[in-house]
């Protein structure tokens, strides 16, 4: 399979090289030149597989050539080695819960695949990959925990100190290893720029094999596809057929995934994104007009986007054609206050304790349902556990969350940071002297 710019269809690349770029030179984003069509006969019988089996058979359709199938087995075995189970909360209301891998939210399947593709087109004997990523707090632990022990590869992440939340810093700072943290004393904005720089600077570039592990790498879109199918076969099991999945949705990654694998032949009536106050889709599908505007930040703060990066490719899935899109997609937006209630009524009304970013999907999944009445099953997705965002949620329902396994372990480690100021010539030196 080939890959291709979505700013420029002619312009062809492997699919090694469109996970080490990350991003075209021209700044389009890459897409598979055709989109796999699964066996219709799979998909008939998907309800016969394992997570682990209908995982293999999609990274199959889009890179069967170019990693031998056995090696591929191997990576999808050992990337996605944790459970997506979809729990329901009432016969028609069911929540796909994407927090049981090591950092704690979906972004682990991501991270923990791209790391193992990279690991493997990265011989022997090849300069070590060094891998630079900025965090605002989830992005960074999936990397961190994804590319932990992974051989030929060294990641260096950069958080905005005092601004991610104690489990979040832990899964950064306590790893050791291959794995390095750097504390800015600024915003994420400022460790974005920082990392920009640093993949712009050609002495860096020289001496160092830099790459990226952003959300927007080919190879972290891929997996994400996976859950929603074996979301599909769950349902088959228990006699479901129609399914309307509600995304919380930040950078459109998530939800691109799911439309990507709707158009891969998998089942689905219709999506709903859920954003925050961060509206600049739901504007666009109200309006026609797609006007970024700067982030607010909110409760939900993995979805403080202002200007979604992976809206081209979901723009590009549909061909541009606006009207047939928004057949397939709705949205609905939340402010904090909402966000608290929304937390608050999974708790009194399911007993389940839910991240803001979840509750954001709860509530416009019965948005929808209001507006739809059917038969069809609500599936929304819970991106990451409660214990990752304590500052955000209500102590009363807080109180009830229960840590998942190894976060006590985590707590007892030693933090290893160093400080950074927002400064460049610092940022560079840091880089070159440690290498
Ligand atoms: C990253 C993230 C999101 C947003 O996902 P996108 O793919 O950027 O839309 C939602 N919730 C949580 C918890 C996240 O970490």
């Amino acid at each position: 399979m080939k890959f291709y710019s979505t700013n420029n269809k002619a312009l062809r690349v492997s699919f090694q090289e469109a996970v080490f770029n990350s991003l075209p030179k021209d700044k389009g984003l890459y897409m598979p030149e055709v989109i796999p069509q699964l066996d219709p006969y799979f998909i008939q019988n998907i309800q016969q597989y394992s997570f682990q089996e209908i995982a293999f058979t999609i990274a199959k359709a889009f890179i069967g050539d170019d990693i031998p199938e056995n090696d591929l087995k191997a990576i999808v075995e050992d990337a996605i080695n944790f459970e997506a189970p979809v729990k329901f909360l009432n016969a028609e209301t069911g929540v796909l819960e994407l927090f049981h891998g090591p950092s704690y939210a979906f972004k682990d399947f991501g991270a923990r695949f791209m790391s193992r593709i990279m690991g493997y087109f990265s011989k022997q004997g090849d300069q070590l990959l060094d891998v630079l990523v900025a965090t605002s707090g989830d992005t960074g632990g999936a990397v961190a925990l994804g590319f932990l022990g992974v051989e030929g590869t060294r990641v260096t992440i950069l958080y905005p100190k005092g601004k991610v939340s104690k489990v979040q810093e832990e899964q950064l700072t306590t790893n050791g290893q291959n794995i390095r943290a750097l504390e800015v004393e600024g915003t994420f904005d400022d460790c974005q720029a920082l990392v920009k720089q640093a993949f712009n600077d050609e002495d860096l570039n020289a001496a160092l094999r830099l790459t990226s592990a952003n959300s927007i790498n080919i190879a972290r879109l891929i997996p994400q596809t996976f859950y929603y199918f074996w979301t599909y076969a769950q349902l088959k099991s228990q006699g479901m057929k129609e399914v309307v999945f509600t995304v919380p949705s930040g950078n459109f990654g998530n939800i691109g995934a799911g439309l990507l694998a709707y158009k891969m032949g998998l089942p689905v009536s219709h999506f709903v994104a859920a954003t925050n106050v961060n509206d600049t889709v739901p504007r666009f599908l109200q309006t026609g007009n797609y006007e970024p505007k700067a982030s607010i930040q909110t409760l939900a703060n993995a979805m403080d986007v202002g200007n979604p990066s992976n809206w081209v490719r979901i723009q590009d899935l549909f061909q541009q054609d606006t009207s047939q899109l928004k057949g397939m997609l709705s949205s609905y937006t939340y402010t904090d206050e909402e966000t608290l209630a929304g937390m608050a009524e999974l708790y009194e009304k399911y007993k389940y304790v839910a991240c803001p970013h979840t509750a954001i999907a709860y509530l416009a999944s019965q948005a929808y349902r209001a507006d739809h009445p059917g038969t069809y099953a609500s599936v929304f997705l819970s991106t990451a556990h409660p214990c990752k965002f304590p500052e955000a949620i209500q102590p009363e329902v807080y109180s009830h969350v229960q840590l998942p396994e190894g976060a006590e372990e985590l707590a007892g480690r030693s933090k290893q940071t160093t400080e950074l100021p927002v400064d460049y010539h610092t940022f560079k030196t840091y880089l070159l002297v440690n290498n």
